[in-house]
């Protein structure tokens, strides 16, 4: 579960940018994070991971602590967050299992042809978590060769493989058409239900994140102003 408690985050430039944000995740359930510009969901998604730091506020993530650790503490909780991109951030030249493998290192090896340094076990697990996202097809492709899906399903196997205690999904359907993003956004939700895996989605469509989240929160100057049920939802945003 995550607990994000008091959450404030002034930026030097003084923008108030988290104003006491205050709200608990439970396992399995996607948040839609919805606002208009300049709301503060980017800066939340950020202070999760520590990317920015809050100035006050607490973020626990089951039994640990963020807002408390070290830096090299960190880097192994932020092993405990997959991240999503709306532009994919996959590496071009490498290929659809060798983005999913550095999933799992942690960073992008140097040197060519990496898959085959890995263990069997590791790779059945990629080909698996491959074949869940829909790319069984299309493991040896290089990401340069994928449609903009394709590619968020590189990114989202990618998260997966980590073995995330939760997802910050940033506004992963912004570059595709409507009915890919569709698509995404159903087989999101289906593996966080199947995983018990809590998501927050920075989700600039409303009625896409009505239409599958299981909740919705709203941002507007950076305080919460709504925090319900998708069919809850009226004017807010
Ligand atoms: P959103 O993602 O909802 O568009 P942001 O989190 O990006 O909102 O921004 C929230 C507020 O914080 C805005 O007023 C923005 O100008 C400000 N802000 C964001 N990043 C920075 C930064 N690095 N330095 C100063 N102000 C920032
Ligand atoms: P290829 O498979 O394309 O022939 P290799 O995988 O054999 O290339 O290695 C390319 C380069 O990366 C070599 O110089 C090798 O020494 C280096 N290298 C291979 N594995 C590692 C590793 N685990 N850490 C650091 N360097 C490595």
């Amino acid at each position: 579960m995550l607990r994000i408690q008091s959450l404030t985050k002034t930026y030097k430039t003084g923008d108030k940018a988290l104003v006491d944000v205050s709200f608990d995740l439970p396992k399995g359930q996607v948040v839609g994070l919805i606002g208009p510009s300049g709301a503060g969901k980017s800066t939340l998604i950020r202070c999760i991971n520590r990317l920015v730091e809050p100035t006050s506020g607490k973020v626990l993530l089951n039994d640990l602590d963020v807002t408390s650790l070290g830096t090299g503490e960190l880097r192994r909780a932020r092993r405990r967050i997959g991240m999503i991109f709306q532009e994919y951030a996959l590496v071009e030249r490498l290929t659809v299992m060798e983005n999913v493998l550095s999933g799992r290192l942690g960073y992008v090896p140097f040197w060519r042809s990496f898959t085959r340094r890995f263990p069997p076990a590791d790779i059945a697990r990629a080909f698996r978590l491959l074949d869940r996202v829909g790319l069984s097809a299309h493991v040896d492709k290089r990401a340069d060769a994928l449609s903009g899906g394709q590619r968020q399903r590189v990114g989202i196997a990618r998260a997966l493989e980590q073995e995330p205690e939760l997802l910050l999904i940033d506004e992963p359907t912004a570059s595709l058409d409507p009915k890919t993003s569709r698509q995404i956004m159903r087989l999101i939700v289906e593996i966080c239900r199947e995983d018990g895996l809590p998501a927050i989605i920075n989700i600039h469509d409303v009625v896409l994140a009505q239409q599958f989240a299981d909740r919705i929160i709203g941002l507007q100057a950076g305080r919460v102003v709504f925090d319900g049920a998708p069919a809850d939802l009226t004017e807010e945003a």
